[in-house]
């Protein structure tokens, strides 16, 4: 009998559910086992990788390394899904349990719908793992899902949830997988990826996502309500890719946070957290949302889907500082804080009245925390077309949110360098300087940096009618 653990987006050794099970199985029956990665062919676009690949097979690289070092074999097994398990089933002919950390949406629902449909013969184990809470878990005493937030975040806070599984890392050699054989394709395609990754990550993993949760509630916490909203400071916990990958789970966050002080700081935390939660449950409600409004009756508006605007919004070229702040550092990062998310997904959507879906997409390519719920629902909150989203009529004022969360434009400094010498006075609406301050700040508008691409003002009043008349 041969077990194995399929690894997917939860590269670390603690908290991992399918791994602990795993482990416990192959203790308790002496089984042989075996631990395997399924590498899809990803999307190269001019010889490179997009961001968020880079850090995803970043992360997976050092990962397979730690386990090598424990005496663990990761296999790559590369090709289609049906090509990938006949390889392992004839390699592997004993295999006969899978233990996984599941997916209950998007594509890889679908994958995991159809391996357990395809494969009879192998037992699998799955198991929850990425969040908090089951989008079963947390529902209306009617048993229908919440359509709002603050109701489910309070039925959230009350329900039992899974702590974390402490694994002793210090025995871990002891389950030494024994097994020499390697993948070579699977380990050249690796490689193959190595190289083609443009931007090396150097805090990647496991180890570097504790220590970064341990100075986030050391240092940070205390202040995290006041400081989240400034993208100048660092005042967020900036463990979202970490999340992503699965170096760190929210179960830790969440119970590490419980035993610290009970302050505003940790109480914003732990909502954020459940944003996640509710997000990923509105998914699972709503498997088409990715394409669809959740809320039908919007689902008729009539989206500009001007390119050219489009790629001017992604260049970061709007002429709106703070706008273009935004979406140079997630071209320069594949992160954006979440005061600029909300920020560019209302200026794509209100003031160039763009699809929202152009720009989900636009972040699902570049974010290095790509999490299709929390994406989605990002957007479709932004759009006013989701669940529970910003009523259609409150529309952001890009120059306001500048003013308000950027005030001295330090931020905006730091990422439109074009801007670097413009006085404080002028940094919100640069296209008010004087043609003297112009020069002398070496920033010509028109020339060094555009007038504002729209007029927020109309725009704001266009996109109201399109609501209205729906
Ligand atoms: P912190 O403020 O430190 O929060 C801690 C954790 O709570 C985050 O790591 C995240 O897991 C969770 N969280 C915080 N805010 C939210 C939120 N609004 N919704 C859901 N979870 C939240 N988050 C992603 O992880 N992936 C995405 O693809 C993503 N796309 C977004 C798109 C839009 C248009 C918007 C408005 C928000 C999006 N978010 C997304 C949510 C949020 O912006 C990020 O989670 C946050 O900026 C991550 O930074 P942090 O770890 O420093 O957050």
């Amino acid at each position: 009998v041969t077990a194995a653990i399929w690894f997917r987006r939860d590269f670390r050794l603690q908290d991992n559910t399918a791994l602990f099970h795993v482990l416990s199985s192959v203790s308790k029956n002496n089984t042989k086992w075996i631990a395997f990665f399924h590498l899809d062919d990803p999307v190269v676009n001019n010889g490179s990788l997009s961001l968020h690949h880079d850090y995803f097979f970043q992360t997976l690289i050092q990962f397979k390394e730690r386990l090598k070092n424990l005496g663990i074999q990761l296999h790559i097994i590369t090709g289609g899904i049906e090509q990938a398990f006949a390889k392992l089933i004839t390699r592997y002919p004993a295999l006969s349990e899978v233990y996984v950390n599941q997916d209950l949406v998007g594509e890889g629902m679908k994958r995991d719908q159809f391996v357990k449909k395809s494969y009879s013969d192998l037992r699998f184990h799955f198991f929850e793992d990425s969040f908090i809470t089951h989008p079963l878990q947390v529902l209306k005493s009617d048993g229908n899902p919440y359509k709002v937030f603050t109701p489910y975040y309070k039925a959230w806070s009350k329900v039992k949830k899974a702590p974390p599984l402490r694994l002793d890392e210090s025995s871990l050699s002891r389950y030494s997988t024994n097994d020499d054989v390697v993948d070579d394709e699977g380990e050249l395609k690796l490689h193959q990826l190595k190289n083609l990754c443009s931007h090396s990550f150097d805090r990647i993993g496991e180890n570097d996502a504790l220590e970064r949760l341990e100075h986030f509630l050391k240092v940070q916490l205390l202040n995290y309500k006041a400081h989240r909203d400034h993208p100048a400071l660092m005042g967020t916990s900036r463990l979202s890719p970490y999340l992503k990958v699965g170096a760190l789970s929210a179960r830790t966050i969440l119970y590490t946070a419980l035993e610290r002080q009970d302050t505003e700081g940790r109480e914003t935390l732990i909502k954020e957290l459940a944003w996640r939660d509710f997000y990923y449950m509105v998914y699972y409600f709503n498997p088409e949302s990715k394409q669809k409004e959740v809320t039908e009756q919007y689902r008729s508006i009539n989206w500009n889907q001007d390119i050219e605007l489009l790629e001017k919004w992604k260049r970061g070229e709007t002429g709106f500082p703070l706008i273009d702040a935004g979406m140079r550092q997630l071209q320069k990062e594949g992160w954006m804080h979440n005061r600029l998310r909300m920020a560019t997904a209302s200026f794509l959507t209100k003031d160039y009245l763009i699809d929202w879906r152009l720009g989900e997409a636009y972040f699902a390519e570049m974010l290095i925390d790509y999490e299709p719920s929390s994406n989605i629902g990002g957007w479709q909150w932004a759009a006013s077309v989701g669940t529970d989203p910003v009523p259609y009529f409150r529309v952001f004022n890009p120059v306001t949110q500048s003013r308000r969360f950027d005030e001295e434009g330090r931020f905006i400094r730091k990422y439109v360098s074009e801007l670097g010498h413009v006085p404080t006075r002028y940094i919100h609406e640069p296209w008010k300087m004087p043609k003297d301050v112009q020069v002398a700040s070496t920033c010509v508008i028109g020339e060094d940096y555009p007038y504002p691409s729209v007029d927020h003002k109309s725009q704001r009043l266009r996109a109201i009618e399109l609501f209205k008349n729906v």
